[in-house]
């Protein structure tokens, strides 16, 4: 197998408490859980771009450089497809807004990620 240096998603297990809420942001249907845990499941359906790291509550994620297959977009794209849309429904973490009713946007607060919508957001910039 070919294999290349580049960045990739790392998860910390003993920080993994299994919530899931890594999974949905992950567009390539790189990480699923595997028995109560976040896992990587294929390299190259990982792109390393790490926008699944904002929302882990426990700072189990971090990017990594180390050799793994390249990430392979048409793999990415055949995977979403045959497993369909998984979703788990998040909430603002101030008033409870579910993501089917409010634009929510991940942001780290008093050292834990969260989701927060976009009336609860500038009370949290501006105080
Ligand atoms: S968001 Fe973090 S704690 Fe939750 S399943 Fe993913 S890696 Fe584990």
């Amino acid at each position: 197998m070919v294999t290349v240096t580049r960045k990739i998603v790392k998860i910390d297990e003993e920080k993994c408490n299994g919530c899931g809420k890594c999974v949905t942001p992950c567009a390539e249907g790189a990480i699923q859980l595997v028995d109560g845990k976040a896992k990587v499941v294929r390299d190259e359906l990982c792109d390393g771009a790490g926008f699944c790291l904002g929302v882990c509550p426990t700072g189990a994620l971090t990017i990594e450089e180390r050799e793994a297959a390249p990430f392979d977009p048409e793999a990415a794209h055949e995977e979403q497809a045959a497993r369909g849309v998984q979703t788990i429904t998040e909430s603002c973490f101030r008033c409870g807004n579910k993501e089917t009713d409010a634009v929510l946007f991940p942001c780290r607060y008093k050292g834990s990620s969260q989701w927060v919508c976009v009336r609860c957001l500038p009370p949290l910039i501006h105080g």
